[in-house]
């Protein structure tokens, strides 16, 4: 059982309240409708219902790879599922919804879906950060380095969506992972909370504001309702991974997350530890080790280097075999000559010719010498030639 809440409001605007939400441990999401005449509503439900039904799916992957292909397989789904049904019923037509998901498994591991502008926020006593990307115009300008993050807050098309789930029969989806240290917290809401509400704010008023998690979040609805609450307000936050963790456990969460190449995560978004003095006011026996730094791999790692000698080495050796193999053949003019690589295909070069004809030999010799074309050295199949013109003049 992990500290959790969430809120949702209409706000002070709007007549419907077309946000949803999921609190359901290990499971958190908000969906943000759109689409009028109370469609919006049905939209954001019906991803949320979908989602719900993949939940033990996300939970129970045999690892992290599978657990992020079966997030990305449930917000299809919640896609395909506001996609249909409004291809069946004329008047959910136009209906659409962002989708932003969290599902929570053991160590401290999040799974994450993302389609739309809805949030997702990791935060710690170190601040907010954003987890994933705004699907919006105004957001893909910011990306694009086209307009900075003032413009943005004001820019007239900053709730225009570019992704959502409903409009089409397939949606590309964020899914992804990331990890959280102890006390951090995960905060998933919708554009009508962001819109009005700091990043430093929500730090503020969660993480360090001192009081039960439904409270904080009702104090951050109230800040956003007292700033004009112009759209539906809907807030998610949980607390993954307690923060009285021992430095042992966070230790074996930090080695997980480094054998499943997170490294870039841990570093990002894991404070460092509070000492075991701090944390009990005693002399521990043993102080907890400081998590190593996540370093590139040395030379000797990469896999490419080692392939890249052995195909050296390789080209090496058919080289030098080649421009030291010789042997004995007969010529398109029916003579005897030396040629220089392989008898196959193309892979050798006439050496040197000779005016022995090679029907002349001795059917023995020519078999033997001619025809089996054996791989010689250069002196012995000159000798083996001088040889055979000696025998025909005898
Ligand atoms: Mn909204």
């Amino acid at each position: 059982m992990m500290p959790h809440a969430g809120l949702s409001d209409v706000g002070m605007r709007r007549e419907h309240n077309e946000d949803a939400m999921l609190v359901a441990e290990p499971m958190f999401a908000v969906a943000d409708g759109v689409g009028g005449s109370a469609r919006g509503e049905v939209a954001s439900q019906l991803a949320l219902d979908t989602l719900a039904t993949h939940a033990t799916r996300i939970v129970h992957a045999a690892d992290c790879a599978a657990a992020i292909a079966a997030m990305e397989q449930a917000v299809l789904a919640a896609n395909a599922a506001v996609h249909d049904a409004q291809s069946r019923d004329a008047a959910l037509q136009g209906m659409a919804t962002t989708l932003t998901a969290a599902v929570v498994r053991p160590g401290g591991e999040v799974i994450v879906g993302h389609v739309g502008d809805s949030r997702l926020y990791v935060l710690s006593a170190a601040g907010a950060r954003q987890a994933t990307q705004d699907h919006s115009v105004v957001g893909e300008l910011l990306r694009s380095g086209r307009i900075d993050a003032n413009t943005a807050a004001q820019h007239p098309q900053r709730n225009v969506i570019t992704r959502a789930l409903g409009p089409e029969t397939d949606v590309s989806v964020d899914a992804f992972s990331l990890l959280v240290g102890p006390g951090d917290w995960l905060l998933a809401c919708s554009d009508g909370l962001s819109e009005h509400v700091a990043d430093a704010e929500l730090v503020a008023t969660i993480v360090e504001g001192g009081e039960p998690i439904d409270g904080s979040l009702a104090r951050l609805v109230a800040l956003a309702n007292e700033r004009g609450g112009t759209d539906n307000i809907t807030a998610v936050a949980a607390q993954p991974v307690p923060s009285d963790v021992s430095g042992e456990l966070r230790i074996e969460v930090l080695s997980a997350a480094l054998d499943a190449g997170a490294a870039e995560t841990v570093s990002s978004m894991v404070p460092a530890a509070p000492s075991a003095v701090e944390a009990s006011g005693e002399l521990p026996a043993l102080q907890p080790m400081a998590p190593e730094e996540p370093t590139t791999p040395p030379w000797w790692r990469h896999e490419w280097i080692w392939w890249t000698a052995a195909g050296l080495v390789l080209a090496t050796a058919i080289v030098l075999t080649w421009t030291q193999s010789y042997f004995l053949l007969e010529r398109a003019d029916g003579r005897v000559g030396i040629n220089r690589g392989f008898p196959v295909w193309r892979l050798s070069t006439p050496y040197r010719s000779s005016s022995i004809a090679a029907a002349e030999l001795s059917s023995a010799d020519r078999e033997s010498y001619v025809e089996s074309k054996r791989l010689l050295g250069r002196a012995e199949s000159e000798k083996l030639l001088d040889q055979l013109a000696e025998e025909l003049d005898a």
